[in-house]
């Protein structure tokens, strides 16, 4: 079969010709139909320290998938030939006290398909039957392609309640402008998307029905004035990994507001606590999905009309992936599928 490797320990992707994997009783095996690239797919062409650090050579990449169901196990039940489906990517173990008491997502043993064991940009995925979330018919192959981060988006965004609240969003890639959508349909009052980015921020305003606000040269203090906020933010999500951004987010927060992080900074990053102490702030990070109540709560939404198709600017075959790592590397796009036939 066809797959995108990671061949040798140096920057880029190689596609490559390699066996179809072999399912063991409790497997299935997904003929894949569309994948999406991510942020961390970039970081694994990069090969940057993070990817350095954990990422075995060779490995198949990718982690974002849709397709069909083509063989199971002998101990597969509740699943069937031909089922359309995606699934949850990240690979956890029995053992601990989270999962064993049903919090799987928290489970420290976790590895992820297409960074610790063989993912997802291939025309073959072998995934345990666990992991397997079947697709109705209302959920085509492309959005079906994307629900690992619309995944992310929503833990994100439903880490508090949103209804009737104020709801700040720092950094507009491609889960930030999903989780502006998510608050928008959970019923938040005023959504404020920030990013330096205009292409961006152009993208979020076209999903959903928030504020795009260019932190570069316009004073978010005037927008919360403008929109008759009187003390400041309820919720805010922090997308970016930036600091400043965070910094912004905790000045421009009410007293006693709330904050999910999904952003990763890239190294320690220094943060202002007493300002966090004065103003009761409760901050929760927020890592994968909810296995499986993320899923449950992003299909319904789906199916009840939210809509993130305009997130997906690039659709490529999947032979012409080096473009698709090009036009994710310029920082101008939001998600870029790829097509597998
Ligand atoms: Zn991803």
């Amino acid at each position: 079969m066809k797959a995108l490797e990671k061949s040798r320990p140096e920057i880029g992707l190689w596609h490559v010709t390699v066996p179809v994997p072999e399912i063991g009783p409790d497997d299935v095996l997904i003929r894949v139909r569309k994948t999406g690239i991510c942020g961390t797919d970039i970081h694994i062409w990069n090969w940057d320290d993070w990817a350095r650090r954990t990422v075995p050579v060779p490995l198949i990449t990718g982690h974002e998938f849709a397709g069909e169901i083509v063989e199971m196990g002998r101990d597969v039940t509740g699943l069937a030939l031909g089922q359309r489906c995606s699934g949850e990517g990240h690979l956890i173990g029995r053992d601990s006290r989270q999962s064993r008491a049903g919090k799987f997502h928290l489970d420290p043993a976790t590895r992820g398909i297409g960074v610790n064991e063989q993912g997802a940009f291939a025309e073959y995925l072998r995934l345990p039957a666990f992991n397997v979330v079947p697709l109705s018919d209302a959920i085509d192959d492309e959005i079906g392609a994307i629900l690992d981060p619309l995944g992310n988006a929503v833990h994100t965004a439903l880490s508090f309640d949103l209804v009737g609240e104020d709801v700040l969003i720092t950094g507009a890639g491609p889960i930030g402008i999903m989780a502006a959508a998510v608050a928008r349909h959970v019923g938040a009052r005023h959504v404020v998307i920030t990013d330096v980015n205009p292409k961006r921020l152009e993208l979020a305003a076209k999903l959903a029905d928030v504020v795009p606000v260019n932190v570069a040269s316009q004073d978010l203090r005037e927008v919360t004035s403008q929109l008759k906020m009187r003390e400041g933010f309820d919720v805010g999500l922090e997308m970016s990994g930036n600091r400043v951004a965070l910094d912004q987010m905790v000045e421009n927060l009410v007293m006693g507001g709330r904050v999910a992080l999904l952003g990763i900074p890239p190294g320690k990053s220094p943060v202002d606590w007493s300002r966090i102490v004065f103003k009761a702030i409760t901050i929760k990070g927020v890592y994968g999905r909810e296995i499986f109540e993320t899923w449950y709560k992003m299909i319904a939404m789906l199916e009840n009309g939210l809509n993130i198709r305009p997130v997906i600017t690039h659709r490529l075959p999947a032979d012409d992936f080096a473009q698709g790592f090009e036009i994710m590397r310029s920082g101008n796009s939001g998600k870029v599928v790829l097509d597998w036939g």
